[in-house]
């Protein structure tokens, strides 16, 4: 095996000249597609960036200072990647607080918290810290045995929705129950049988699911975005309406909402607030992203300052910059890959002819079913034509190409 291969981290370090910027060092555990667009602002703002991941072409490699090529679920990985910067930030919610709190007891700065990570790296502790707080959240229970499970479901009423505790995203840690017959194979989905922590939730019926992007600066300064209408396929989201549509009176709710949750787990930097309202008109918090989120894409081109910038600018101790839209509706729409395929995207010269679109490609090696590979985000005057705009750009755009 070619040496430098057997030990990425020390082949990264060695490599590793300090650059002569002046600016300040972020790192950025995680090397995907949110890392990527947080980068773009930070170098902006004169960073010197630093990504952490295993795979020396992640997407946010193009745009960062240098890589260092490691696993972040490793404390040696963590701390070479902390040695090289001042500020160390994070693109998802599953880098272990434990290490978190080993590089802040070594002297590091990490935003958000290890604490802030150990309220919401698990799900069933994050609603239980946020119902403490006296936010409302769908009704759940602890299910450590199907048995539980069988008596949460007799108090709670079918349908619920089973759900990962830890490491679920798009919808794959979850599993709906309809009917007592489908238990055991909800419990099994999800690893139950293998000792993976569980927890069961009431099944919300809800009109529409709503999100706020809030970035929350180091002095409790808060930032807050538009509402926004998420609408997922398959768990996943496909497209996000901003603002949404909904009376004042439920927008105010839903910021207000966001604005308790984030500080319950002493949140720093941009975090996504994701709530469902009820049909019965009620807002219950869905779940917290302790970090730049999905339904918070469109603020690149939408707002005054995204929600990346507004991110970094948290975490370095800068200003908070404006959330106001740009313009009065905007619509995101994610593209997604439909088979394993190559990453290359065909289909430019229709999708960039639609006016006000916007694309974003990832720069992703591979596409794959449902593998987030960049999104479009379209401007308009109303919803309707930046939903038409996202579309028909969106609908022109797909990957597998061969070179
Ligand atoms: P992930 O963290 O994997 O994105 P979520 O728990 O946010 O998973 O769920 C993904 C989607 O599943 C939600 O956006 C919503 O559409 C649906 N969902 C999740 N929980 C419930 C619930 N309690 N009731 C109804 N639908 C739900």
């Amino acid at each position: 095996m070619h040496e430098a291969a057997a030990d990425p981290i020390l082949r990264n370090s060695a490599d590793f000249t300090p650059s002569p910027a002046t600016g300040p060092r972020l790192g950025i555990i995680g090397g995907g597609q949110l890392a990527r667009m947080t980068t773009i602002p930070a170098q902006q703002l004169g960073c010197e960036v630093v990504v952490l991941e295993n795979n020396p072409h992640s997407p946010a490699a193009a745009f960062a200072s240098r890589s260092v090529v490691g696993d972040w679920k490793t404390m040696e990985a963590l701390l070479e990647l902390a040695s090289q910067v001042d500020v160390i930030t994070l693109e998802n919610e599953f880098v272990d607080a434990g290490h978190l709190a080993q590089l802040e007891s070594a002297g590091h700065t990490v935003w958000p918290t290890s604490r802030t990570m150990a309220l919401v790296q698990d799900k069933f502790i994050q609603k239980n810290t946020l119902e403490s707080a006296g936010l409302p959240i769908p009704k759940i229970r602890a299910t450590a045995s199907q048995d539980e499970l069988v008596a949460a479901i007799e108090e709670l009423g079918l349908p619920v929705v089973l759900k990962a505790r830890r490491n679920a995203y798009d919808g794959k840690g979850n599993a709906t129950i309809r009917s007592l017959a489908e238990v055991e194979s909800a419990w099994q989905r999800l690893g139950g049988h293998l000792g993976n922590p569980l927890f069961v939730e009431e099944f919300c019926q809800f009109s529409a699911e709503l999100a706020v992007i809030i970035t929350r600066g180091q002095n409790g300064e808060a930032a807050i975005y538009p509402v926004v209408e998420t609408v997922q396929e398959n768990h996943i989201c496909h497209l996000v309406r901003a603002p949404a549509q909904v009376s004042s009176d439920i927008a105010a709710r839903a910021a207000d909402i966001a604005r308790r949750a984030v500080e319950a787990v002493g949140a720093i930097g941009s975090f996504g607030v994701e709530m469902f309202l009820t049909i019965g008109g009620e807002i219950v918090v869905n779940e917290l992203a302790p970090r730049v989120h999905n339904s918070g894409h469109y603020t690149i081109e939408a707002c005054a300052c995204s929600q990346f910038e507004n991110h970094v600018r948290a975490v370095l101790g800068l200003p908070l910059g404006s959330t106001r839209m740009v313009a009065p509706a905007a619509v995101m729409v994610n593209l997604l890959g439909t088979a394993q395929a190559s990453g290359r995207a065909g289909g430019f010269d229709a999708a960039l002819a639609v006016e006000d679109a916007h694309v974003h490609l990832y720069g992703k090696a591979t596409s794959g079913p449902g593998r987030k590979m960049g999104h479009v985000t379209a401007l308009g005057d109303t919803l309707a034509a930046a939903e038409q705009a996202a579309i028909r750009c969106a609908q022109n755009i797909h990957f597998g190409i061969l070179s």
